[in-house]
């Protein structure tokens, strides 16, 4: 146990450089991605101490080139998913009893490495492998995970810290045991400091964990690996398993010694987890925790009052940054129809003014979306709008995949408001409109709240306090992260906690204390310091 009452450094956010022309990290940026370009990344498994190159492999293909192969990842099969398992479970009992501090120091040197000798590698990782412009690359990868890693660590300290009170002949403490088992963490392609963090924040209470990242986030998960090893990550803690998704999922929630479950994904696919970890839980030793943020369909919400620019301006961000393939990504919304002609005017006009393109050509706003399979989809959704009596393609509307999946950013006017488009998650570059009469701005609150399964983010714009007072009130269920005169987007870690309700998660709110709590067993010890020496109480006296 360390010989002192330890503070951690005070987190801040991490600052987000320009990469403007002329800068100097524009110029490293350029020459880290043109390396990375040009290389044949080999991503094995991380079981232990080892890397395991199993020889089944895939290629992994920049999604806004297809065709170049820059690099492959090796594929698990079961018995080495028991493996990392065993690994895990190997490294438990050492890692869990190291002092927290030494904990603490791993993932701030790990942080220390990403903002600085590691950051253009996990930069253009990211660009390359999920097609992420350098900006949105550089608030994702360097600086959200060094958000995430930083301040986990000063909440894991203030919940240590929180004590229950005591009174005469008594002392009360809490400990927080980390869970008995491993965690499991699964990871979406879309942001690698989701990937970094649904391992490492069990992890920093002092799990392990057996982690599975996204097929097409393979490039910067390697990064990650190579960063939590030179912090001092122990072997074991956090072991990196590949390959086929339903196979690895079985095998650890099928495991004795499961203790929870750390996933962001698709709806769907969480609730078939959770229906095969239900299905299992007489083989458990205890109930897993589990924790999962999922899909959303995000609104923006516009009153009368507000300024068509900045409507205008929160609808383009909010929807096609990263192509749309944010969780927050805003893909409904409702216009009050006096401001709606201005609006639409500054849409359409900005919106194809949008350059698109590789991410290595730093004038592109947007790039291509993630693969094939989305690219169809989108694909199919775009033609049927076209189709459509009931909708109109105002912007956009073209694709081409030819040499990477790029889909025109696309903006659906609709009469109905229940259309397709307004309600399903697409997950692209697509956003719906519907123009709403604006004296039924309430009752189009209530529509907003109404028209999706899920309930992540949301946004009501307004110059009306009283106007943005009702949609506050009535939206309350629908977002979990719910913006006034801003975009739907871009939530912080320490400022904005992340997650929702609804069919959009268990709203545990990423980097915050609320999740680091999911991945600790607290003990509550009483020492009494005189103790009774007789079983009488006063009451029974004669
Ligand atoms: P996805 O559900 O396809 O994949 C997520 C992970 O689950 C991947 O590692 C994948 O390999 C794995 N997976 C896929 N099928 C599986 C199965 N049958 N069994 C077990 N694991 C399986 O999601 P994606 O396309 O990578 O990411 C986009 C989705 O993630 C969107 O729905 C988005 O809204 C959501 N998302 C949510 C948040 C949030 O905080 N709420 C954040 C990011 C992404």
């Amino acid at each position: 146990m360390g010989k002192g009452f330890f503070n951690t450094p005070t987190a801040v956010n991490e600052p987000i450089k320009s990469y403007a022309p002329g800068s100097p990290e524009r110029a490293s940026i350029q020459k880290t991605y043109k390396e990375l370009y040009d290389q044949h990344a080999n991503i094995p498994l991380y079981i232990g101490s080892e890397e395991v190159e199993t020889g089944n492999t895939l290629p992994v293909n920049p999604p806004h080139d297809h065709q170049h192969e820059v690099g492959k990842y090796h594929l698990a099969n079961e018995s080495q998913v028991k493996d990392a398992i065993q690994a895990a479970l190997k490294a438990k009992k050492d890692w869990a009893e190291l002092p927290w501090e030494q904990r603490a120091a791993v993932f701030l040197k790990a942080a220390d490495l990403i903002s600085g000798p590691y950051r253009d590698k996990i930069n253009a990782a990211t660009m390359i492998g999920q097609s992420k412009t350098v900006h949105q690359a550089e608030i994702d990868s360097a600086c959200e995970l060094c958000d995430f890693l930083r301040f986990n660590v000063r909440y894991m300290h203030e919940i240590y810290q929180e004590q229950p009170a005591s009174v005469d002949n008594e002392w009360n403490r809490m400990e927080h045991r980390p869970l008995e088992g491993f965690v499991y963490a699964i990871t979406p392609f879309n942001f690698t400091a989701i990937a970094g963090n649904l391992p490492s924040a069990p992890a920093i209470m002092g799990n392990v964990a057996v982690w599975k990242p996204s097929d097409s986030q393979m490039l910067s998960a390697q990064v990650i690996m190579e960063v939590f090893k030179e912090a001092g990550v122990p072997d074991g803690v956090i072991n990196m398993i590949n390959g086929d998704p339903e196979m690895i999922t079985d095998t650890c929630v099928n495991h004795p010694d499961f203790a929870g479950i750390h996933f962001t994904g698709s709806t769907n696919v969480f609730k078939g987890i959770w229906q095969k970890i239900g299905n299992n839980i007489h083989n458990y030793k205890s109930y897993p925790r589990i924790v999962g943020e999922t899909g959303g369909k995000d609104y923006i919400m516009a009153h009368g009052s507000a300024d068509p620019q900045v409507v205008a301006t929160a609808l383009l961000r909010g929807a096609f940054e990263y192509q749309g393939q944010k969780c927050s990504a805003a893909s409904r919304s409702y216009i009050a129809k006096s401001i709606w002609p201005e609006v639409k005017e500054r849409l359409v006009k900005d919106t194809k003014s949008i350059k698109m393109g590789s991410t290595g050509d730093l004038e592109n706003f947007m790039s291509a979306v993630i693969h094939e399979r989305s690219f169809d989809k989108l694909e199919k959704y775009i033609n049927q709008a076209k189709d459509d009596k009931e909708a109109e393609i105002i912007v956009g509307g073209n694709f081409d995949k030819s040499k990477g999946y790029f889909v025109e950013p696309t903006v659906i006017e609709t009469t109905n408001p229940k259309y397709e488009t307004m309600v399903t998650e697409l997950f692209g570059p697509v956003l719906t409109v519907y123009v709403y009469d604006d004296d039924k701005f309430e009752e189009t609150l209530h529509l907003v709240d109404e028209t999706s399964e899920y309930g992540l983010t949301g946004s009501i714009i307004s110059t009306d306090r009283n106007a943005a007072s009702l949609a506050t009130k009535v939206l309350q269920n629908s977002a979990g992260n719910f913006y006034i005169n801003d975009k739907c987007t871009g939530s912080v870690v320490g400022r904005q906690p992340f997650g929702g309700a609804r069919g959009s998660g268990t709203n545990d709110k990423a980097g915050s204390k609320f999740n680091l709590l999911r991945w600790s067993s607290p003990r509550a010890i009483k020492e009494t310091f005189v103790p009774a020496t007789d079983y009488g109480y006063p009451h029974m006296e004669k």
